[in-house]
């Protein structure tokens, strides 16, 4: 029998390049990922940027998923959709075409290489816990 499907909590972030729509079409690619069910996804916020001043706003998000991906191969998946939208890593808090960060994974806490969860800087982010309420 097939396990059961883990649930995940992913925050959405753009502030390049349409990201209204970019977001809205975010929500279906990872509709469309192998294995995973988009089950709801909050309002599209619009934030302040931090760290970095000089850029323009931000649009966020968070989406549920049930999916049957492991942790790293949701992680190597949302980063392919990143890929997909253009997104170029330049610094720290610089501008972006579009984020994809896991912020839960069931109650799974893990400190690989490349893979933080919970996510840890996710408590410092109204742009985050709001859309996550
Ligand atoms: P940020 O999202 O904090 O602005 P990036 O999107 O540039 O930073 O992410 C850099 C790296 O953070 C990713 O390549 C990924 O390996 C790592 N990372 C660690 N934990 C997580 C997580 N929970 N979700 C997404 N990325 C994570
Ligand atoms: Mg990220």
């Amino acid at each position: 029998m097939r396990k059961k499907p883990s649930q995940a909590y992913i925050a959405l972030g753009s502030n390049l390049e349409n990201p209204i729509s970019r977001i809205q079409q975010a929500f279906d690619e990872l509709r469309q990922l192998p294995g995973t069910h988009l089950i709801s996804h909050s309002s599209l916020y619009k934030s302040a940027p931090i760290g970095r001043l000089d850029q323009p706003d931000f649009i966020n998000a968070v989406a549920l998923i049930e999916t049957h991906l492991a942790p790293q191969e949701l992680l190597s998946a949302l980063l392919a959709i990143e890929h997909q939208h253009g997104r170029v890593r330049e610094s720290l808090n610089s501008p972006r075409t579009l984020d994809l960060d896991i912020l839960l994974y069931d109650a799974l806490q893990c400190h690989d290489a490349g893979l933080t969860l919970p996510h840890p800087r996710m408590w410092q982010r109204a742009f985050v816990l709001k859309p996550l309420m």
